[in-house]
C-alpha cells in the first residue's frame, strides 16, 4: 500500500487539509486538497483531487458535526473510503514555536503543553492549531504527528534582528522578534533555486501578501530579517490587523478609551487594517472593485507600507537583487504589484506591463536591475516534506533502539 502524509491547518471553525502520496525516492505527490468549514454552525466538506475535480461536496444539517472531533471523524472516514488508507503521519501547521522550537517537532503531550503557552502570542491561531493534535494524541497515540512552525525559518536571525530595545530580562522570557509565515518563505526560497537560480544565492525581498501579510529578507535563501515581530500584528497592514503601530496607541486605548486588554486585542486583530481604513472590506478584490475613495486610500496605504518595508529589508540585506510577490494578493492582484513597483522604481525595479497583467512567473522587464517574480507559495508541501523527513528519521531511530 502506498504511504500517505496528511497535512492539517486548523482554524477556529475550519480544518484545511491536503493529502500527499509518498512516491518513489520519497517524492511527494499531492492527491487531495480540501476543507471542512463552518464546524459547529453550517458544516460543509469540500475536497478536490490533484486534477481539481470535485470528489466530495457535503453539507450537514443543524447539530451535526458540532465540533472539531466530529469533523476529524468525518475526515478520517472519508480518507478510508475514498483513498482506502489512513495516513502514516500527520503534519500540522502551528503558528508559534516560541524561542525553543527552531525545527519541526514530533508531538507529545509535553510538546503540546509547551506550545499552548504561546497561545497569547497568536490568539487567532495557536489554540486552534493545537486542538486537532490533542484529539489525535488521545485517539491514536502511536500515529506520528509533526508540528511545523511559522516561526522556525526565522530563528537563525542575527541577534540585532531578534531583539527589541528593552531590558534583557523580557528577551530571556521570550519577548523577541520572531517573524511569521516562515513555512511560506521556506517554500519560496526552495522555488527560487529552481526557477530563479540567478538570484537564489543573492539578496531577495519576499512579500507574502494574503489576509495576513508580512515581508522577509532572504540572504542566500536564509531569512535574516522580517517585518513581523513578537506577534503577527506587527509590520504591514493586513486584512483586519493594523501592522506596525506606535505602542503609545495601545496605552491610549487602554487608558483614555477605557478598553480592556481583551477588547484591545479584539480591536487589533479584527477591526483594523484594510477593513478599518476603508470601512468597505478586508478583501483586496472588493477594494479594487470599489469606487469609494476610502477603498482606494486603503490600497494606496497598503502598497506605500510595502514599499517602506522594502527599504528597511533592503538595508538589512545591504542591497537587493530580487523581489518576490506571493500569497493570495501577491499572486493575483496585478494592480497591487504595479503600485508597489512604481513606488520602488528608484531601487531598480521595472515591471513588464504584459507579464504583470498576465500573472507570469517573471514580471520584471528585460534590463530591470532587480529581478521581480510572482511565485505561488506552497506551505502544505513544505509541511509534508518536513513530516516525511521526520518520519524517516524517527523510523531509523526506532530501528536503532530495537537493535541496541
Ligand atoms: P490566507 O491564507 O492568509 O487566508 P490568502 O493567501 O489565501 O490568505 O489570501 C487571501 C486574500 O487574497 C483575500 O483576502 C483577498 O484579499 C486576496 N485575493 C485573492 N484573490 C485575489 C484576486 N484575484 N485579486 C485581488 N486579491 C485577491
Amino acid at each position: 500500500m502506498t504511504e500517505a502524509i496528511l497535512v492539517v491547518n486548523a482554524g477556529s471553525s475550519s480544518i484545511k487539509f491536503q493529502l500527499f502520496e509518498v512516491g518513489r525516492g520519497d517524492e511527494l505527490n499531492r492527491r487531495l486538497k480540501g476543507q471542512i468549514e463552518g464546524i459547529g454552525t453550517r458544516p460543509h466538506f469540500l475536497a478536490r483531487d490533484a486534477k481539481g475535480e470535485l470528489v466530495v461536496d457535503k453539507s450537514w444539517s443543524d447539530g451535526e458535526v458540532g465540533d472539531l472531533a466530529d469533523a476529524l471523524d468525518e475526515l478520517v472516514a472519508f480518507l478510508r473510503e475514498y483513498v482506502g488508507e489512513v495516513p502514516v503521519a500527520i503534519g500540522h501547521r502551528v503558528v508559534h514555536g516560541g524561542p525553543d522550537f527552531t525545527e519541526p517537532a514530533v508531538v507529545s503531550p509535553w510538546v503540546v503543553d509547551r506550545l499552548e503557552r504561546f497561545a497569547p502570542l497568536a490568539p487567532l491561531h495557536q489554540s486552534n492549531n493545537l486542538a486537532p493534535i490533542r484529539i489525535v494524541l488521545e485517539r491514536r497515540p502511536h500515529l506520528l504527528q509533526v508540528a511545523c512552525f511559522d516561526t522556525s525559518f526565522h530563528r537563525g536571525h542575527p541577534d540585532l534582528a531578534d531583539r527589541y530595545a528593552i531590558p534583557k530580562n523580557l528577551y530571556d522570557e521570550g519577548v523577541r522578534r520572531y517573524g511569521f509565515h516562515g513555512l511560506s518563505y521556506e517554500s519560496i526560497a526552495r522555488s527560487l533555486r529552481e526557477v530563479a537560480p540567478e538570484i537564489a544565492d543573492g539578496r531577495v525581498v519576499v512579500a507574502h501578501l494574503g489576509s495576513g501579510a508580512s515581508m522577509c529578507a532572504l540572504l542566500a535563501g536564509k531569512s535574516i530579517e522580517s517585518s513581523m515581530g513578537f506577534t503577527a500584528l506587527d509590520g504591514l497592514p493586513m486584512g483586519t490587523r493594523p501592522g506596525q503601530l506606535d505602542p503609545g496607541i495601545v496605552l491610549y486605548l487602554l487608558r483614555e478609551k477605557g478598553m480592556s486588554p481583551n477588547e484591545v486585542e479584539h480591536y487589533l486583530y479584527h477591526d483594523c487594517g484594510l477593513k478599518g481604513l476603508s470601512g468597505v472590506s478586508n478583501d483586496v478584490r472588493e477594494l479594487l472593485a470599489s469606487t469609494e475613495p476610502k477603498a482606494k486610500f486603503a490600497i494606496d496605504y497598503f502598497t506605500y507600507r510595502i514599499a517602506l518595508f522594502t527599504g528597511m529589508l533592503a538595508a538589512a540585506l545591504r542591497g537587493i537583487d530580487g523581489f518576490v510577490f506571493t500569497a493570495g494578493i501577491g499572486e493575483n492582484a496585478p494592480a497591487v504589484r504595479r503600485s508597489v513597483a512604481d513606488r520602488l522604481s528608484w531601487l531598480g525595479i521595472e515591471l513588464s506591463e504584459q507579464a504583470n497583467t498576465n500573472n507570469e512567473l517573471r514580471i520584471s522587464r528585460q534590463g530591470s536591475r532587480v529581478a521581480c517574480y510572482v511565485l505561488p507559495t506552497d506551505e502544505e508541501l513544505t509541511i509534508a516534506r518536513h513530516t516525511l523527513r521526520t518520519l524517516r528519521a524517527h523510523t531509523a531511530e526506532s530501528l536503532e533502539e530495537k537493535r541496541a
